[in-house]
């Protein structure tokens, strides 16, 4: 995994760079939603990985992240620390206390078809702003993980999802299916430490990329 280290040593400059010019003081805050949790598994792997074990590891990378790495640049919160289960509607809740900016929930997919592959984001906007800066978010994050990690970009969709319907303050509102664990290389890849860390940088990157520069 040569290759890779190089790869996050390239974003890591760039992400210093670009933040040594960037004099925003005030913090955005955002919510990283993992989901399901306890009983609800998620999706299960071809390989036996729980979908909720994936996100929530791949969200406090994020966390981490933010305050190693990007000098706690973002407010983060997740909605779930731990293997317990949420309800959907505490999940947006949340956002709506602490008047989130950036909201974004994490899945990984599953599909009969096993060949099935890539990232999906859905958003579901209450306005105009929303459905532009959700869906810049979301290209932007995708265009990330297909250009720096070679993962299969399938594009920015409506979902009706109760996570994203119920979030009408939030300036971006995303959910992001990070991959298919029924597709063999997908469900190894998502289940590596080091190919999480990597997935969490690269999507802290794109925020940044789309909210702050
Ligand atoms: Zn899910």
């Amino acid at each position: 995994m040569g290759f890779l280290k190089y790869v996050i040593a390239g974003i890591i400059y760039v992400t210093l760079l670009s933040l040594s010019y960037g004099q925003n003081t005030d913090k955005l805050i955002m919510v990283i939603d993992p989901g399901h949790g306890g009983i609800d598994t998620g999706a299960v792997g071809v390989n036996g990985v729980f979908e909720k074990d994936i996100v929530l590891s791949i969200a406090k990378k994020i966390d981490s992240l933010n305050a190693n790495l990007f000098d706690d640049r973002f407010e983060i919160y997740l909605t779930r620390y731990r293997d317990t289960l949420i309800s959907l509607s505490d999940r947006s809740e949340l956002a709506k206390k602490l008047n989130a900016d950036i909201f974004i929930s994490i899945h990984c997919n599953k599909a009969i078809n096993r060949t099935a592959s890539g990232t999906e984001v859905f958003i579901h906007p209450k306005s105009e702003l929303q459905a532009e800066e959700s869906a810049y978010l979301g290209f932007t994050i995708q265009k990330g993980l297909a250009n720096v990690l070679g993962i299969k970009n399938r594009d920015v969709k409506f979902g009706n999802f109760q996570v994203l319907r119920d979030n009408h303050n939030s300036s971006a509102v995303i959910l992001l299916e990070l991959g298919f664990l029924s597709q063999t290389d997908e469900a190894i890849y998502l289940s590596q430490e080091e190919s999480q860390n990597a997935i969490a940088l690269v999507i802290l990157q794109s925020i940044v990329k789309t909210l702050l520069l």
